[in-house]
């Protein structure tokens, strides 16, 4: 990540839109290259492009179970022909067959030579070890042509896409062994606040359970990251000092929850100054308004909001497009599209910053629509957990009525 100073803008709310310009321009990949056996790549980042080595299917073969002829042995309105040969897939006929005859053919069987038309078995009649086939048949009809799927020399994946099921079997589909890959971003993740308790310990007096590691962890690893957790810390400035200070030297990037905004008790930005640089931490987001981006040496610094909500939709939002782009994976760096439906309900009004709402998808009047959760508190993460993705609504001062298109985005979407 680039040490330029152009992201301090201390005085103003960031607009987000500025806020990805910057990252996209500042954060560069960190991670570095490894050949990984292909059935270890779902999921990885591809380092360099995919070209094809060899052109897709390799022959000309059957798309159905049949009969294959010659279109020009039918001209004479002839429909009764000799079988001369059975090709099964993966079985070429090595002989050239006789003109005026039929080959009986698999799918994904070569074609033999000068055959170049197909008839559905379901459509012919065996008689006497001889075909007869139907008035209509279109010349060149249920055949795959060689190159069809892709040729030589095509573009196949672009470098940094980070695997998919289907690019796996596209790879496989041109005999790859193994596959250059970026390695893993490593992140380290705390979460920061006196109240904390962990899961298992009891409740004492004015303690809540963190939350929040558990679910950043779940969705970092979701997005493809090595992910170590790296525990709890109090709100105590030296105590964050000298965490933050040893996890920088051996991860890729580090991410805290919570003691982050401008309180008496929020020392996670003093840390990550005494240690390296802050670039922005005031973001025109709703929630997640007070959010650090910086780096400690090395390894980049996100400072999430505490409120549950904030937390998850700050790293949805931002977070999740500056770990891309540190792992080698601008294409997935990118903020979904999503897509626009109506409102099904009034949304309030969104105010000076853009707003991300939890909602869910519904019915409404006979069309799809999104319905706010019933409750926006930044504090509920029974929030998260009731809805399935977040409704985007740009900054305004009008109430935003029901009816009116905004744009969805479900948690799948972003969680990848
Ligand atoms: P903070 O950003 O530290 O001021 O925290 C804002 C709110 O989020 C407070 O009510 C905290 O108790 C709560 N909070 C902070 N961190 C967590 C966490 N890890 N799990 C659950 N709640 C949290
Ligand atoms: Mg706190």
């Amino acid at each position: 990540m680039s040490t330029d100073d152009c992201f301090a803008i201390d005085h103003r709310l960031l607009p987000l839109t500025e806020a990805y310009s910057l990252i996209a321009e500042r954060v560069a990949p960190v991670t570095g290259i490894e050949t990984v056996p292909l059935a270890s790549c779902a999921g990885r980042v591809l380092a360099d492009p995919l070209v094809a080595p060899l052109t897709q299917p390799p022959f000309d073969n059957s798309a159905m179970d049949g009969f294959a002829v010659r279109a020009a042995d039918l001209e004479s309105g002839n429909r009764r022909l000799d079988i001369s040969a059975r090709i099964a897939a993966g079985h070429p006929s090595q002989d050239e067959l006789p003109p005026g005859t039929a080959a009986e053919i698999f799918t994904g069987a070569p074609m033999p030579a000068g055959f170049d038309t197909v008839v559905m078995v379901e459509d012919c009649k065996i008689e006497d070890g001889t075909v007869v086939l139907p008035e209509k048949i279109k010349p060149g009809s249920n055949v795959r042509k060689a190159g069809g799927d892709f040729q030589q020399g095509d573009a196949l994946i672009p470098a940094g896409r980070r695997l998919r099921p289907q690019d796996i079997g596209l790879a496989a589909a041109i005999g790859t062994l193994k596959l250059s890959v970026r390695k893993r971003l490593k992140v380290g993740l705390f979460s920061t606040g006196d109240e904390l308790a962990a899961p298992g310990a009891p409740l004492g007096p004015g303690q809540i359970y963190d939350s929040n590691r558990p679910m950043l962890r779940a969705a970092l690893q979701a997005m493809g990251f090595e992910v170590t957790d790296l525990g709890h810390l109090p709100d105590k400035l030296d105590a964050l000092t000298t965490a933050f200070g040893l996890a920088a030297l051996d991860q890729d990037a580090l991410i805290s929850t919570g003691g982050v905004s401008v309180g008496g008790e929020d020392h996670v930005r003093a840390a990550i100054e005494r240690l390296g640089q802050i670039f922005f931490w005031k973001l025109a987001l709703k929630p997640g308004k007070p959010l650090a981006l910086g780096h400690i040496g090395q390894a980049a610094f996100i400072g999430l909001p505490g409120n549950p909500v904030s937390s998850l939709v700050s790293l949805l939002v931002v977070g999740r497009s500056v770990l891309h782009r540190l792992a080698g994976a601008p294409l997935d760096a990118e903020f979904p599209a999503g897509v626009t439906l109506k409102a099904g309900a009034g949304l309030g009004v969104p105010g000076n910053r853009v707003n991300f709402l939890r909602g869910s998808l519904a019915e409404k009047d006979g069309e799809l629509a999104v319905l706010p959760y019933f409750s926006q508190d930044s504090s509920l993460i029974s929030s998260l957990a009731g809805s399935s993705g977040l409704i985007e609504l740009a900054a305004g001062d009008k109430p935003v009525e029901a009816g009116t298109p905004v744009v969805y985005r479900a948690y799948d979407s972003l969680m990848r």
